[in-house]
């Protein structure tokens, strides 16, 4: 099962990366500055060391501990008594809910900012910026979610199904897809869009430290951190964070910018 399961994220993965890769050369929604291929590249290669890393050291263990979980009867979930289609529907929101506070104390909590902004300092903004995340965000996220499947107890299944969605959601926002502004108007009061997405990423910290829902785009409004960037606000200087402009595609700054001294950008 876990084979089948695993062909079919990497189908999901593949799937979303060249329909958004289509979608956002018909549909641009701002022009490139530095050449798409070199930025698909460097980012590829950072998702390379990633899976690596991840393969082995997160994702296994984080697979078994899941399934010692759901054995053991553990969790919310399994005291709620949801099974079936129903649990992965609850977990889809639940994890979907943790990850909000999750991505949250990312921009709050000094530490976590300081591999999350690896993610941020990408200058403009496309598909390929959904595999830019440093190893040490990963790791300290593996944490987290351990915790929250203890907590909540979701099956196997909703955890796939919940993973496979995340890095979907992920590949769309990040995406620079220009949809007209009535449809984005309306599928952002359920999902993550890419304009509702492209705010979290403007240099303007005001509209930085807001939006932080990952699948479902209600947890900003009912938590009072839903703030839109006016569009005719997103030139090209718009987005990723002042201090490291020109630093965007070089290895050496994604992977020390966690241990420099300076660690700006947090909210007052
Ligand atoms: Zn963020």
């Amino acid at each position: 099962m876990e084979l089948d399961l695993d062909g079919g994220r990497l189908a999901v993965f593949l799937g979303g990366l060249s329909l958004f890769l289509l979608l956002e050369t018909v549909f641009p929604a701002r022009p490139w500055q530095t050449g798409r291929a070199k930025r698909l590249f460097f980012h590829a290669s950072l998702a390379a060391v990633n899976t690596v890393l991840v393969r082995i050291l997160i994702y296994v263990p984080l697979l078994l501990w899941i399934v010692h979980v759901e054995e053991q009867g553990w969790g919310v979930a399994r005291w709620l008594g949801l099974h079936d289609w129903q649990e992965v529907v609850v977990s889809l929101i639940a994890l979907d809910l943790f990850d909000y506070f999750w991505h949250r104390a990312n921009h709050v909590i000094p530490l976590l900012w300081r591999f999350h902004k690896a993610h941020h300092h990408d200058s403009e903004m496309d598909v390929s910026t959904a595999l830019r995340f440093h190893p040490g965000e990963l790791f300290l996220s593996a944490f987290a979610k351990a915790s929250w499947v203890l907590i909540w107890g979701p099956s196997a299944m909703a955890w796939f199904v919940f993973e496979g969605l995340i890095s979907l959601c992920a590949q769309f926002h990040h995406s620079n897809i220009d949809l007209p502004a009535p449809i984005d108007r309306w599928l952002r009061r359920v999902v993550v869009t890419p304009r509702f997405h492209t705010s979290h990423h403007a240099v303007e910290r005001a509209y930085g430290h807001a939006n932080y829902s990952t699948i479902f785009s209600f947890w900003d409004p009912l938590f009072g951190t839903y703030r839109m960037i006016p569009r005719a606000q997103l030139n090209s200087e718009a987005i990723g964070l002042p201090e490291a402009r020109d630093l965007t595609l070089s290895y050496r700054a994604w992977f020390a910018e966690p241990f420099m001294r300076r660690n700006t950008g947090l909210p007052d």
